[in-house]
């Protein structure tokens, strides 16, 4: 068939990818098992109220030449992130900022606030953070740990605190200012006209299946191509021949419902153990939407298991030893790349696929 490139998969990296080397006159070929374009940034449209299917993305970067990059296929709005986080019958804003001590402690100043919290860690005596629940409790002292930290990440995670990597919280901003923006990035939006449109746009000139499954297209077109860009996951490349990769997955409870606001916000994370989902989306807020009736999605975090959607790779030990196996097998094929948040087994913002599929662009098209 000819192809100079087989991207597998019709996510924001194969999609950057394939937009790329087509601009370079490259002939590409794009499958995804799924029935649609996207990947997990994919929404569907409910009677004009775009429905995050895979789990709610929020463009978020630093890098001014992704912003720059992204802003060819749209415009991005000016939503910024400030979810708000119920635990039993207390709301506090997030991320960890001044609102939400000043409500924790019913203080007022930053040094009253850093004055709780160094009394909180005194007892603890923790110089150098090795794991979740000390990177947590350094940072922010036992209320906010207990409070707003525990339940939520081991309902998210299905591991204890002190088993997980102090990186994943270390994504969050904590900060002594009344700012409650999730993100300390320089550039933050929603594409106006949704991301399912970005990808559109960036495969318009490219060839796409749909519904067709890797392992059952190459087995009929083995050189069906000269190099295969692959985004599925590295361990089902290779047969599991190691053991699969642990992953977390997620289930969504997606109700509609006769009211106009639900709960006033895009995003409220439940961070009570006891409550079995993690946080609740209410979609039309990424747009400001005014519709008169509002789709709500509860997410409850699961262990990944054959036959359900991977969403994030768990970055424990045991899993980057795991790891980096595969990637050893993966630097010895000659043709074939692997890339994205499954291909590279990474917990990847979106800016950051866009930025490694154009780093990789670069360095094979020159
Ligand atoms: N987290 C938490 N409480 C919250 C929100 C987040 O403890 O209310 C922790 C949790 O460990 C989570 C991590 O911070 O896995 C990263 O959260 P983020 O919102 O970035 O996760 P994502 O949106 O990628 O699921």
């Amino acid at each position: 068939m000819g192809y100079d490139f087989l991207i597998v998969g019709a996510g924001l990296y194969g999609a950057v990818f394939a937009y790329e080397a087509t601009k370079q006159g490259k002939k590409c070929l794009v499958i995804d098992k799924r029935d649609h374009i996207g990947g997990n940034v994919y929404c569907e449209d409910v009677d004009g109220i775009r429905v995050h299917k895979y789990g709610a993305h929020i463009f978020h970067t630093s890098n001014k030449a992704i912003w720059d990059y992204m802003q060819q296929f749209a415009e991005f709005n000016n939503y910024i992130n400030s979810p708000v986080a119920i635990y039993k019958d207390e709301l506090y804003n997030l991320p960890f900022n001044m609102n939400t001590f000043s409500k924790l402690w019913g203080i007022k100043t930053p040094k009253e606030a850093k004055e709780i919290i160094e009394q909180q860690k005194a007892s603890l005596h923790i110089t150098d953070p090795k794991n979740l629940e000390e990177q947590a409790l350094s940072l922010a002292g036992t209320d906010v740990y207990e409070k707003l930290i525990k339940g939520y990440t081991q309902k998210q995670w299905g591991r204890p605190c002190n088993e997980l990597p102090a990186f994943i919280i270390k994504r969050l901003p904590f900060r002594f200012t009344y700012d409650n923006n999730y993100f300390n990035d320089r550039y933050q939006g929603i594409p106006i006209g949704g991301y399912t449109m970005i990808v559109e746009k960036m495969l318009k000139d490219v060839e796409v299946r749909l519904n067709t499954p890797y392992e059952t297209f190459v087995k009929d077109n083995p050189d069906v191509a000269d190099t295969v860009i692959y985004t599925g996951m590295i361990d089902a490349y290779f047969d599991y021949c190691y053991g699969p990769l642990e992953y977390r997955s997620v289930r969504f409870e997606t109700e509609r419902l006769a009211e106009d606001n639900y709960q006033g916000n895009a995003v409220v994370n439940y961070t009570a153990a006891e409550i079995p989902y993690t946080r609740i989306i209410e979609h039309k807020h990424f747009e400001f939407g005014q519709q008169d009736f509002t789709i709500i999605s509860r997410e409850y975090s699961m262990e990944w298991q054959p036959g359900i959607e991977p969403y994030y790779p768990i970055n424990d030990e045991k899993n980057a030893v795991l790891y980096q196996k595969y990637k050893a097998l993966a630097a010895k094929e000659t043709n074939v790349i692997f890339g994205g948040r499954l291909g590279a087994y990474q917990y990847y913002d979106m800016d950051k696929v866009v930025a490694a599929a154009l780093e990789k662009a670069a360095e094979i098209l020159g």
